[in-house]
C-alpha cells in the first residue's frame, strides 16, 4: 500500500521495510534514498517546476519515510513530524475550539503536558480515563466529542486498551479514533487494522531504533483528513530535516529483526523478574499473569521490549538501591534503542504526575522501567541480577 509499482501487493512486513517508498534514485540509481538536503528548488521558467518547490512543503527524503511508514502500518498516507510531540500536536490542530478529545489518563507525560498545558488554553477540552474500560470510554463521550486519544500498552504500567473495542463505540458517534503505537510498532501491533483511525508513532523510539534523532508521524487511511494533516503539515511547520528522516529510514529496515531480538530478551528478563524473590510485582503482557494477556495475544502478534517491575518492598530506597548499580543498561530516559536502557518513572518521565494519582495505579515509588535492548540477553540477565542484589 505504499504505493511502490514494483512492490506485490502482499510483500511481507520486512520486504516493505527495505523496499517502500524506496526505489532507486531516478536520477543516478543510487540504492539508497539520497538525503536531499535543500531548502528550495529551482523552476525551469516562471510557473513551471518539477513539482518542488520550498522544503517546508516537498522534501523527497522525507515523502520516502513517510511512504514506507504509511507501508508499514497498512495505511494509504504517512505524514512525517519533527518530533512525535509535533505530529500530536498537529493532528489535535485539526479540531476546533469547543472540541472535545477522550484520552487515556496514563499518557506518555508530554502528550497529556500538551493537551492540559498548551491546547486547553485555545478552547480544546480533554477528559483523562482509564481507557482499559471500553464502557468508561462510551460514557466519557459527549455530543462535543470529536476524537479518541489511547495509548497501548501504556507506560510505565502496561496496561492495554482494546482497540477493536473502543473503535466500534467511537465510530458509532463519528469520532476518530487515534492510537498512539510507538511501544508496539507495526511488526506486533496494526491500529488501522484494528479499526482505528490514525496511528501516531515518535519514530524517535524503536522505528529509528538507533537512539540518534527525534522525530514523529502519523499514518491514516482517512483521504479526508490526509487533505488536512497535510495542509496543517505545511501550515504550522513542524516538519522533520531530510538527514533526520534518512537515518529513519535506515533504522526501518532493520525494524523486524530488531523487534524480534528486543522481545525475545525482553521474555527472558520478564520471566526471570516474575519469579524473583527481590521483586514485587512485574507489569509485561507477555507474562500469562498480566490481566490483559489475553488481549495482548488477540489485538497484537508480540509482546514488545518494554517491562516495568517493582523491587524489593516498592520504597524509593529499594529503587534507588536497583538503580544505581545497573552496569550494562544505561540510566536514562527514553526508550527503544539498540541499548538498553533503565529508567525511573516517578523521578523521570513522570515526575510530574501527583504521588497520589501514581499510588492509586500501583505505580510505586521505586518502580523502575527498563527499555530492553538487543545484546546478548545472557548479559543483560547477569546485569540485572546484579543490581538486584543491591537490596
Ligand atoms: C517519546 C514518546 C512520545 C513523544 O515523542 P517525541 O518524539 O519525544 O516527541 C509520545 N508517545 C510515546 C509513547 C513516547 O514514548
Amino acid at each position: 500500500m505504499g504505493g511502490d509499482a514494483a512492490l506485490p501487493p502482499d510483500a511481507g512486513f520486512s520486504t516493505r521495510a527495505i523496499h517502500a517508498g524506496q526505489e532507486p534514485d531516478a536520477a543516478t540509481g543510487a540504492v539508497v534514498v539520497p538525503i536531499y538536503q535543500t531548502s528550495t528548488y529551482a523552476q525551469e521558467a516562471l510557473g513551471r517546476n518539477k513539482g518542488y518547490e520550498y522544503a517546508r512543503t516537498h522534501n523527497l527524503t522525507r515523502a520516502s519515510l513517510e511512504r514506507n511508514l504509511a507501508a508499514l502500518e497498512g495505511g494509504r498516507f504517512g505524514l512525517c513530524f519533527a518530533s512525535g510531540l509535533a505530529a500530536t500536536n498537529t493532528l489535535l490542530q485539526s479540531l476546533s475550539a469547543g472540541d472535545h478529545v477522550v484520552a487515556g489518563h496514563n499518557l506518555y507525560g508530554g502528550t497529556f503536558r500538551l493537551m492540559e498545558r498548551v491546547l486547553k488554553r485555545h478552547g480544546l477540552a480533554f477528559s483523562f480515563i482509564p481507557t482499559t474500560d471500553p464502557e468508561a470510554v462510551e460514557r466519557a463521550f459527549t455530543p462535543a466529542t470529536r476524537m479518541l486519544f489511547v495509548e497501548t500498552p501504556t507506560n510505565p504500567m502496561m496496561q492495554l486498551t482494546d482497540i477493536a473495542a473502543v473503535s466500534e463505540r467511537a465510530h458509532r458517534r463519528g469520532i476518530k479514533v487515534v492510537v498512539d503505537n510507538t511501544f508496539m510498532t507495526p511488526f506486533f501491533q496494526r491500529p488501522l487494522s484494528l479499526g482505528a483511525d490514525v496511528v501516531m508513532h515518535s519514530v524517535t523510539k524503536y522505528l529509528n531504533g538507533h537512539s540518534d534523532m527525534v522525530g514523529g508521524a502519523l499514518v491514516t487511511s482517512d483521504e479526508a483528513l490526509a487533505e488536512s494533516l497535510r495542509f496543517l503539515q505545511n501550515a504550522a511547520g513542524g516538519v522533520p530535516g531530510p538527514m533526520d528522516c534518512w537515518l529513519a529510514l535506515r533504522g526501518t529496515k532493520t525494524l523486524a529483526v530488531r523487534m524480534q531480538r528486543h522481545e525475545e530478551n525482553a521474555r527472558v528478563l520478564a520471566r526471570a523478574l516474575a519469579g524473583h524473590a527481590r521483586v514485587a510485582a512485574v507489569f509485561y503482557p507477555g507474562l500469562p499473569t498480566h490481566p490483559q494477556h489475553a488481549l495482548a495475544q488477540r489485538q497484537a502478534s508480540g509482546f514488545g521490549g518494554m517491562i516495568s517491575f517493582i523491587p524489593g518492598d516498592g520504597s524509593l530506597e529499594a529503587g534507588r538501591r536497583t538503580f544505581d548499580r545497573f552496569r550494562i543498561f544505561a540510566r536514562a530516559e527514553s526508550l527503544g534503542g539498540v541499548e538498553s536502557l533503565v529508567c525511573h518513572p516517578a523521578s523521570m518521565t513522570h515526575a510530574s504526575v501527583p504521588r497520589e494519582t501514581r499510588l492509586a495505579m500501583g505505580f510505586a515509588d521505586g518502580l523502575l522501567r527498563l527499555s530492553v535492548g538487543i545484546e546478548d540477553a545472557k548479559d543483560l540477565l547477569a546485569d540485572l541480577e546484579q543490581a538486584l542484589q543491591g537490596i
